[in-house]
């Protein structure tokens, strides 16, 4: 076969190879290192570089989708100027992700609106691009799947499926007081997943109260006994971020948060 014939067989060699990116930029990478007067070695590296970035973001897209985050929200998005009460270079070593690695667990805990759930959001995005598979859930819609998976004889089904990725994230644990039930079921998934995976929680309570929200003391204690045994916390204080909004817009005097319903003026 002559070298032109050879050549016009690329595209299909590259669709059978299933190198997509290549097939579909090869006229403008080959242009590009015509123009820069790559050698072959050069020319075919600037090719696979185009082909395994396609790869990498596919599977980053692939992961974000997995992990079913309820919003889109990013560390380069988050204002740490407005929270002080966090450290920028603790978070950002925690967004390297060696501690999902390692399969610590991390808490991140504070008042409502000051933005547990976003760094919980941004955080797991960083795993995922670090290649760790992750799920996100709401407390709530994981202690009532656990529940239904128990009564319909299928518990130890959900607890594989919450078992499985290397993080998972908690999100809003303790806002509303669990079933007596429940404290066992958080029991029997932190031990599925001890010294496998890590666990993001984020909650309102601090550890201590960790008791009363569960229902039962005993079973907190073991709980909190393995997540605490390799484990980082985010304490963030302050007002919250939407009502500060609110605030600058004017809608709230400054320095006062609403009182919590059913509170007496
Ligand atoms: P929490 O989970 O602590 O109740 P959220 O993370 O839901 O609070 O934050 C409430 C809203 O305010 C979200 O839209 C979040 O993106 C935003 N937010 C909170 N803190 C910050 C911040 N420091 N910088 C940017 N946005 C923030
Ligand atoms: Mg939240």
């Amino acid at each position: 076969m002559s070298g032109a014939a050879v050549a016009a067989s690329l595209p299909e060699m590259l669709r059978r190879l299933k190198l997509t990116a290549m097939r579909e930029r090869l006229d403008g990478l080959l242009d590009e290192a015509a123009r820069r007067d790559l050698t072959l070695p050069e020319a075919l590296a600037l090719l696979c570089a185009a082909e395994v970035a396609h790869r990498e973001e596919r599977r980053i897209q692939m992961g974000l989708g997995i992990a079913k985050f309820p919003c889109v929200r990013t560390l380069e998005g988050f204002d740490f100027a407005a929270q002080p009460s966090l450290d920028p270079k603790q978070v950002r070593e925690l967004a390297a992700c060696r501690w999902v690695a390692n399969g610590d667990t991390l808490l991140v805990q504070g008042p409502p609106g000051v933005g547990k759930s976003h760094l919980a959001v941004a955080l797991g995005r960083e795993a995922v691009r670090a290649g760790h598979s992750v799920l996100f859930t709401p407390a709530m819609a994981l202690i009532t799947d656990l529940t239904k998976g128990q009564a319909e004889g299928r518990l130890d089904e959900r607890l594989t499926r919450y078992a499985k990725p290397k993080l998972l994230i908690i999100d809003e644990f303790g806002y509303l007081p669990l079933e007596p039930h429940a404290a066992h079921l958080v029991f029997a998934l932190v031990s599925r997943r001890y010294e496998r995976g890590s666990l993001l929680v984020t909650s309102n309570r601090s550890v201590s109260e960790w008791g009363t929200v569960l229902n039962d003391q005993v079973v907190a204690t073991a709980i909190l006994d393995r997540l605490l045994h390799h484990s980082h916390v985010l304490t963030i204080k302050g007002d919250s971020y939407r009502l500060r909004e609110k605030r600058r817009s004017g809608l709230l005097k400054s320095n006062t948060t609403p009182a919590p319903a059913g509170a007496s003026a």
